[in-house]
C-alpha cells in the first residue's frame, strides 16, 4: 500500500508518543528547547526561503534609510522578502515595516491600474498608463507655458518657471531622482525636493 503523507505523518507521530519527552530530551536536547519538543509536523515544515530559485539583493523601498533586503524568488514571483546581513546600513535588520514588505507586492489589494477621477467627477476610473502620461505631459507643458519667466524687469535673465513643483518620495532611489532633478531643473522648475533625507 502507498503511503499518503498524511498516513506517514500519523505514524510518525504514534511512533513519536511512544518516546516519553524525558527520553527524547536524552538524545541531545537536555532542556527540551529544541528538537524534543518540536511536533512532527513543524518538523515537516520547510522555510520559504529554503525552496527560493534564486535569491536577489535590493533596498527597502518604504524609507530613507534605504535598509538592505534579500528577495526570494521562486517561479517568478516573489515569495519572501528578509533583512540582508550583508547590508552596511541594517546589518540583516528590518523594521516591522520592511519585513512586510513582500505584502506589498503580492497583496490582492495593490493598486495596479491607473485610476482617474476627473474634474466634477464623483467615482474614480480606470485609465490607461499611456493616456494617464500624456494627461501629465500635456499638463506639463501647460503649466510651463503659462507660468514661464524669461527675465526680471530690469531684463535680468530669469528663464525659469514657477508653476512646477516636484517633491519626490523615498520609493525613488539615487538613479531616479538624479533623473528627475536633472529633467526638471532642464524644464526651468527651481522648487524640486525629495522628503527622503538622511
Ligand atoms: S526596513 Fe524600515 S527602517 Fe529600513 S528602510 Fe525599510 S522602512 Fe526604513
Amino acid at each position: 500500500m502507498v503511503k499518503t503523507p498524511r498516513v506517514t505523518i500519523a505514524l510518525r507521530m504514534n511512533k513519536r508518543r511512544l518516546i516519553a519527552p524525558f527520553l527524547r530530551q536524552l538524545g541531545g536536547d537536555p532542556y527540551g528547547l529544541g528538537r524534543a519538543a518540536q511536533s512532527v509536523r513543524s518538523e515537516e515544515l520547510v522555510a520559504r526561503t529554503q525552496t527560493a530559485d534564486k535569491v536577489v539583493q535590493s533596498i527597502c523601498p518604504y524609507c530613507a534609510v534605504g535598509c538592505g533586503q534579500k528577495v526570494y524568488v521562486k517561479d517568478e514571483k516573489v515569495i519572501q522578502i528578509e533583512g540582508d546581513p550583508d547590508s552596511p546600513i541594517s546589518r540583516g535588520r528590518l523594521c516591522p515595516k520592511g519585513s512586510a514588505s513582500e505584502k506589498l507586492v503580492n497583496s490582492p489589494m495593490r493598486e495596479t491600474r491607473v485610476k482617474y477621477r476627473r474634474p466634477g467627477g464623483d467615482d474614480w476610473e480606470y485609465i490607461s498608463l499611456e493616456q494617464a502620461t500624456d494627461m501629465i505631459a500635456d499638463r506639463v507643458i501647460k503649466a510651463r507655458e503659462e507660468t514661464w519667466e524669461e527675465e526680471t524687469e530690469e531684463g535680468e535673465a530669469l528663464k525659469r518657471t514657477l508653476g512646477i513643483h516636484f517633491l519626490g518620495g523615498a520609493t525613488l532611489d539615487s538613479e531616479e531622482n538624479y533623473l528627475i532633478k536633472k529633467f526638471f531643473t532642464a524644464a526651468g522648475a527651481v522648487s524640486i525636493e525629495n522628503q527622503a533625507r538622511i
